[in-house]
């Protein structure tokens, strides 16, 4: 167990009283927001207010949960491989956020995350 409080707080700054999302509790918000359990569930686990659960959701752009129930097994939440980004991902094969699809330099094929994006 590694913690990550003091050195990545420099620059944050918290406009609310809400207890600091550690990287630890995003990427579990990440992992649970690919489940099948509410929100509500999903702020009991990770000891938040429901609320608070959805707006973090929505700052780090995660889809609406609806949405992904309509798509098969293999789509869930995925950090993006060229920026980190979590996004929701199809499938194993998409790895790539939008906007990094759509940059320029994926484009050009200047990237060379494109080499093994084999998309
Ligand atoms: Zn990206």
């Amino acid at each position: 167990m590694v913690a990550t409080n003091s050195s990545a707080a420099a620059h944050t700054k918290a406009k609310t009283t809400s207890i600091r999302w550690s990287e630890t509790d995003v990427a579990k918000l990440i992992e649970l927001w690919s489940t099948n359990l509410s929100n509500a569930e999903i702020a009991k686990i990770l000891k938040r207010e429901e609320s608070a659960v959805a707006v973090k959701a929505s700052r780090i752009n995660l889809p609406r949960r609806k949405q992904m129930k309509s798509k098969d097994s293999k789509a869930r939440v995925r950090p993006c491989l060229r920026c980190q980004t979590p996004f929701y991902s199809g499938g194993p094969g998409n790895r790539f956020c939008d906007p990094c699809k759509d940059s320029s330099d994926w484009k050009n094929g200047n990237d060379h995350y494109s080499a093994v994006g084999g998309y």
